[in-house]
């Protein structure tokens, strides 16, 4: 362990998808033609009328100075009425914190809710950030596998089987990162039930919200289960459906005490959320939807020729993402013989052989399988994709 490195913080592991994404960048700046999968971010800038308003912001004095810890009070407000109007969630501003991102989000409801010793439900694959922020509470994560057979959902047996005592918390998020999967509202109301009844918090994730594809609907736990409601906390935020990813504005909707707790740890640690930026998502969640619904049809596109191409490729097995921006195929016809034996060295030989970067499943809890983000251009979608099937075919 380095020295003087507290216990806490040596055993967080750094995230797997942000390195992945540092060295396919670094690559390309010394000048190698790199397609990267790693993104978890829209490639697209933020919209006009949104930097306009944070522009605004900037010269306004009343921006430079301190606000209140929970978030600017107008935002909150917006936040909750909008909330209430898209999914059908009956909340208020206190109810609210603007959080540093959806991640900081996720920090506080783990900082909030989670004793040492606590347990937390995880479904695999699952976002990296989820069993660090666990760690950080002094909890451990319980993890539950799920397969491609399975849609990647879980089922209330599978948690029933993995509840204990000491469960306090489970962690649901649809749509899915890293698996693109969508649970129904129905499947999502069984989850809900059965956690209401066994006296478990749930936070759920709905970054995503927007990102739904075809047929797909979007539902929110809390609605479809109002049994959960008063120990239910909602994570969201502007980043995946404005382009906003380094704005850093994200929320959590909880009952009030849950909140309160919350204001609190922020004003201890982050203090507001820069004002510049909470004006903007201001801006963009109050604002016109048309450059969000451009961008969806964007990844809707990009979703189908990353499906069909990943059809293609010999030893690849995939299912249909339904939402947020990405595939999770099974790479297990790609391992073994004499080419890499795990879903980690195939993404070391992809880099390395063909200049192409996946996330490999491992850092999900899922080896086996690897994350390709679509949020790139359609062209080195295409590129990319048509490079691992030359990689695979010549092996
Ligand atoms: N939740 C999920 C499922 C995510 O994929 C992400 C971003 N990768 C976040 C939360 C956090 O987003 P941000 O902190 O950028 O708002």
């Amino acid at each position: 362990m380095a020295p003087g490195i507290s216990e806490r913080i040596a055993s967080v592991a750094e995230s797997a998808t942000m390195a992945i994404t540092a060295k396919a960048k670094a690559l390309r700046a010394r000048g190698e033609p790199v397609i990267g999968f790693g993104a978890g971010e829209p490639d697209f800038p933020t919209p006009d009328h949104i930097v306009e308003a944070a522009i605004e912001a900037c010269r306004d004095p009343r921006m430079h100075k301190y606000s209140p810890a929970a978030g600017l009070p107008e935002l909150r407000e917006a936040i909750a009425a909008t909330t209430t109007a898209n999914t059908g969630l009956a909340c208020e501003a206190s109810n609210v914190v603007v959080t540093p991102g959806g991640k900081g989000a996720v920090y506080a409801v783990f900082q909030v809710l989670l004793d040492p010793g606590d347990e937390v439900l995880l479904q695999a694959p699952y976002w990296v950030t989820y069993p660090e922020a666990a760690t950080l509470a002094g909890a451990t994560s319980v993890v539950v596998p799920t397969t491609l057979e399975a849609g990647y959902k879980v089922t209330v047996d599978q948690l029933e089987a993995a509840r204990t005592e000491r469960t306090k918390l489970l962690v649901f998020v649809s749509p899915s990162n890293p698996t693109g999967a969508v649970y129904t509202a129905d499947e999502m109301a069984e989850i809900g039930r059965w956690a209401a009844e066994r006296g478990v918090w749930v936070m759920t994730d709905e970054i995503y919200e927007h990102l739904v594809f075809g047929g797909t609907r979007f539902a929110s736990m809390p609605v479809v289960a109002p049994e959960i409601a008063d120990r239910c906390v909602v994570v969201n935020g502007v980043a995946k459906t404005f382009a906003m990813t380094g704005w850093r504005v994200g929320w959590l909707i909880g009952p009030a005490e849950v909140a309160g707790a919350a204001a609190r740890l922020q004003s201890h640690s982050t203090s507001n959320v820069a004002n510049v930026s909470q004006k903007a998502a201001l801006a963009a969640i109050t604002g016109p939807m048309d450059p969000v619904w451009a961008m969806r049809d964007a990844f809707d596109r990009r979703r189908r020729i990353a499906y069909r191409m990943l059809g293609e490729i010999p030893g690849v097995e995939v299912i249909e993402p339904q939402g947020a921006f990405y595939a999770f195929p099974s790479v297990e016809g790609q391992l073994g013989g004499d080419g890499p034996s795990t879903s980690m060295d195939l993404a070391a030989a992809l880099l390395d052989d063909a200049k192409v970067a996946l996330v490999p499943g491992e850092a999900f809890g899922a080896p086996g399988y690897v994350r390709l983000s679509f949020a790139l251009a359609d062209a080195d979608l295409e590129e990319g994709l048509n490079r691992w099937r030359a990689w695979a075919a010549g092996r």
